[in-house]
């Protein structure tokens, strides 16, 4: 079982301390290949959630997905807001049908990244957040199919997170700001692929057991 979500409150806590920790580069990333508002919009984002944890843990998984995504849809105003509000939005409803296990959640997030897709008419290989996310998505389904244990799944989705933003520094940009910059955008990962990133290997981090 996943259990419920009365562990919301740290993980929102948790994800606005690891921005914030990273502010710098993710800024500076979003500065040379967008417009530089990448960590205003998720520290926006992640402020609201926290404002409303305590309406989080009232309820269940779906329904907190739900709150999440819509806040998220309409607090933050950039790209990420909106790619974010999905997946969020997407799992709430995945999650009202299916099961809370670990395959459950790992299908309920491999339909949100693909609902990210179709929103933002994106795909892996065009150097945006989707390079890590899909990546995820694609891992914890296999993996969780295998019977693979916790732990075993969320070191893998660090590793292969960390692969992801990696491979996206070779990539061209063709979605969304740094699309503009084509050939130029060669050269530096993206800021979303980051951000996406370092909150996952936070998690990571924080729900590997270490006994
Ligand atoms: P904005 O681009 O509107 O300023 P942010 O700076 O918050 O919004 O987010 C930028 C990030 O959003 C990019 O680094 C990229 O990872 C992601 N992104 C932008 N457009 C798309 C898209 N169409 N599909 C997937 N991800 C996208
Ligand atoms: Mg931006």
């Amino acid at each position: 079982m996943v259990g419920k979500p009365e562990i919301l409150p740290d993980v929102i806590a948790l994800l606005h301390g690891t921005i914030s920790n990273n502010a710098d580069e993710l800024e500076e990333l979003d500065r040379i290949l967008g417009d530089g508002d990448h960590v205003v919009n998720l520290l926006r984002g992640l402020g609201v959630l926290q404002a409303k944890s305590e309406d989080l843990v009232r309820t269940d998984w779906s329904g907190a997905f739900q709150v999440i995504g819509l806040s998220l849809m309409s607090s933050v105003g950039g790209a990420s807001g909106s790619l974010y509000g999905t997946l969020f939005l997407k799992m709430g409803s995945v999650l009202k049908e299916s099961e809370l296990t670990t395959s459950g959640m790992a299908d309920a997030f491999s339909q949100g990244v693909d609902a990210m897709k179709a929103r933002g008419k994106s795909d892996v290989g065009e150097k945006t957040m989707l390079d890590v996310l899909a990546p995820v998505a694609q891992c914890l389904t296999r993996l969780s199919d295998e019977g693979a244990g916790r732990n075993a799944l969320l070191e893998a989705m660090a590793n292969v997170a960390l692969e992801g933003v990696e491979a996206t520094r070779n990539m061209v940009a063709t979605k969304g700001r740094a699309a503009y910059l084509g050939e130029r955008s060669v050269g530096h990962v993206d800021a979303g692929a980051k951000s996406s990133q370092v909150m996952l290997c936070a998690l990571t981090d924080f729900l590997v057991d270490e006994a």
